[in-house]
């Protein structure tokens, strides 16, 4: 598929886009030096000084610490090939020069290992996110070479990568072994993608074959008596996904991040080598983590012991990890089974978990962060039940383990990424979001502009033009359009020139096979109804209860709106939901009302929590949000299920 030129231009996102650029990256900029006041230190700048030999010290952080400025490098490379910053191209160039001064003669870099144990390299692959954080550079370098074209950071990484392509493989003298926590083996793929080296690939491959395999790497690791970061106890290759070879599994299991990553790459190589078993293991995996384990707004992982996938349909909301992170992960892996085949399942996912549980990540100031999301919050309880710590109901400035905020920087700052896939050799161009934008692509050797104009989410309303200059008369191709998956009752309209077009649908997409002329317009009418949405019984946690989703977005209850607790509201019958646009509220948004009831006699005796019980309610009028915007007023009740 031919990459095309795509240059984002909406009301909703590039707002987002220029609070990231504008806010996110400089402020993520200097809490990795240490310099935000009253949030925890990175230690992330000082280490690769400590490394590079410029400061003494000890090592600060977690193990993975580098990550963090290579994910923030990644996200800038993004920024930059928005729009030019030669201020921020500087610290880019100046970072990329201390990492180049903290790498070792041989081409490894790990400040960790660097600075603190420098004879235990590659020991601990079990914990120690040495092959991680290497993905990370990879990933940074790409983006920083494909923005910039300096190479002067793709340079570091490939020496460094070169160094693992020695260390590791089925060779005499090679480590046969793999990384604790998957990242290496999708960043090994854009490596490849950038260089053209098939060793890059191989190595990808390598690594993903050799997951899971007998005799147990890990557990040989662990008899060898690794020196322990965290547990040295016998591994748990559930949580490291390194309990079966990646072919054989059915079911996501263990750390929610680690597993999206993995599959992320798994998807990635069965495009790209053709591996059937490999593919149909990613549509198995598909499968069991978007029907069985994700929750309504795309969080997956349900656990914070371990940040891990338990089992189907057990959803928690109140105790919901549903880490950033691993929505962001899911995206990523969502957005390579489209490459895959283009099936809007993937991309309705991809849709979900972006709108909501990554959006909602993020305070509107762009500076405070959640790593946890959950559905339900009371923040007594989450300060002062242990079971709850975990559940913040007000985001954070930044984390001791701050893998979450930088990774929402990278993503919202390359969603054009995300939005069409133009297949040349088929004559198809693919619209996976709605997101307002401007494609540029070549279809049946002429050069064509697609731009889109969208009224997503509040809207749904969406506009095409199409631009296909020159003399030689129109371009012959098929224009695909996703059908969302919001409930909707009705059927999306599609209109060309004006008139109603009749349209059929291929794997979830609306098919429009036509020649297409300079100046020719499309409407695509989505219909936007306020849903409410039930969950299979399976899902405990949600029985006799319903969330409202209204187009894209899943919406919320907060106690600012209705009062606490919110456990005593409930759904009328028939509560008729209305659904207005509220300028003036947290920035602008479309507010859902309708009925609701509370129990007639709220005024309970003090010394009465039980009594006979009396069914009578009242009306009440409730109030609902999209979940996205909740805990950006004052800290209090959240919940995304009402009783009904
Ligand atoms: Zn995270």
């Amino acid at each position: 598929m031919s990459r095309a030129a795509i240059r984002i231009r909406d009301d909703f996102w590039s707002a987002y886009q220029e609070l990231v650029t504008g806010t996110v990256i400089p402020y993520q900029w200097e809490a990795l030096n240490d310099r935000i006041e009253g949030a925890e230190p990175s230690h992330a700048i000082r280490n690769f000084r400590i490394a590079a030999g410029l400061e003494e010290g000890e090592f600060g952080g977690f193990v993975f610490q580098d990550s963090d400025l290579y994910k923030w490098l990644e996200a800038a490379a993004y920024a930059l090939r928005l729009k030019p910053d030669p201020e921020l191209e500087r610290i880019a160039d100046d970072v990329i020069g201390l990492i180049g001064k903290a790498q070792q003669a041989d081409g490894y870099l790990n400040t960790y290992f660097t600075i603190r144990e420098p004879d235990k390299r590659w020991t601990n692959l079990y914990e120690a996110h040495e092959l991680y954080c290497a993905g990370h550079l990879f990933e940074a370098a790409v983006a920083y070479f494909e923005t910039t074209g300096k190479r002067r950071l793709l340079d570091i990484a490939c020496r460094f990568a070169d160094l693992i392509d020695r260390t590791f493989g089925p060779g005499e003298g090679q480590l046969r072994a793999y990384c604790g926590h998957p990242e290496i083996e999708l960043a090994l793929v854009k490596l490849y993608g950038a260089t053209g080296e098939e060793r890059y690939l191989k190595l990808s491959k390598f690594f993903v074959d050799e997951r899971g395999k007998q005799p147990n790497y890990f557990i040989a690791e662990w008899k060898r008596g690794r020196t322990p970061i965290w547990n040295p106890g016998m591994p748990d290759l559930e949580v490291y996904q390194a309990h079966l070879p990646v072919r054989e599994q059915t079911a996501a299991v263990g750390h929610a991040v680690r597993a999206v990553y993995l599959y992320s790459a798994m998807a990635d190589l069965a495009r790209l080598t053709g591996d059937v078993r490999l593919r149909e293991a990613c549509e198995r995996l598909w499968f069991n983590t978007t029907k069985k384990q994700m929750y309504i707004t795309g969080g997956i992982g349900s656990t914070h012991l371990g940040e891990a996938f338990t089992f189907d349909y057990d959803l928690p909301n109140d105790l919901a990890y549903a880490e950033t992170c691993a929505s962001i992960g899911l995206i990523f892996w969502a957005r390579r089974m489209l490459r895959l085949e283009a099936r809007s399942e993937y991309a309705d996912v991809m849709e979900r978990a972006l709108y909501n549980n990554v959006l909602g990540s993020m305070a509107r100031d762009g500076k405070h962060f959640f790593y946890v999301n959950p559905l339900e919050v009371w923040p007594e309880a989450s300060m002062r039940n242990p079971d709850r710590r975990h559940v913040k109901p007000v985001r954070q400035k930044w984390f001791g383990c701050s893998c979450c905020p930088p990774n929402v920087a990278r993503l919202l700052c390359s969603l054009d990424d995300y939005i069409y896939d133009i297949d040349e050799a088929a004559g198809k161009v693919y619209v996976h979001l709605y997101i307002g934008s401007e494609a540029g692509f070549e279809m049946a050797g002429r050069a064509v502009t697609l731009r889109q104009r969208s009224g997503l989410p509040w809207d749904g309303t969406v506009k095409f033009e199409l631009s296909v200059p020159g003399e030689a008369g129109g371009a012959r191709f098929a224009l695909a359009l996703r059908v969302p998956n919001w409930f909707q009752t009705a059927e999306p309209r599609l209109a060309v020139n004006g008139a109603a077009c009749p349209y059929r649908v291929e794997n979830g997409y609306a098919v429009v096979e036509r020649e297409w002329s300079d100046g020719d317009r499309v409407e695509w009418l989505l219909p936007m109804e306020t849903v409410l949405i039930g969950a299979r019984p399976e899902i405990r946690a949600n029985a006799g209860k319903a969330a409202i989703q209204r187009g894209p977005l899943v919406y919320c209850v907060e106690e600012a709106d209705n009062g606490a607790p919110l456990a005593a509201l409930s759904l009328a019958d028939d509560p008729a939901l209305s659904a207005a646009f509220v300028p003036d509220l947290l920035g602008g948004c479309v507010v859902v009302e309708g009925s609701g009831e509370v129990p007639a006699d709220m005024d309970w005796p003090e010394d009465a929590p039980y009594r006979p019980l009396r069914n009578a309610s009242r009306p009440k009028r409730l109030k609902a949000i999209p979940y996205y915007l909740w805990g950006n007023r004052e800290p209090g009740e959240m919940s995304v299920w009402l009783r009904c």
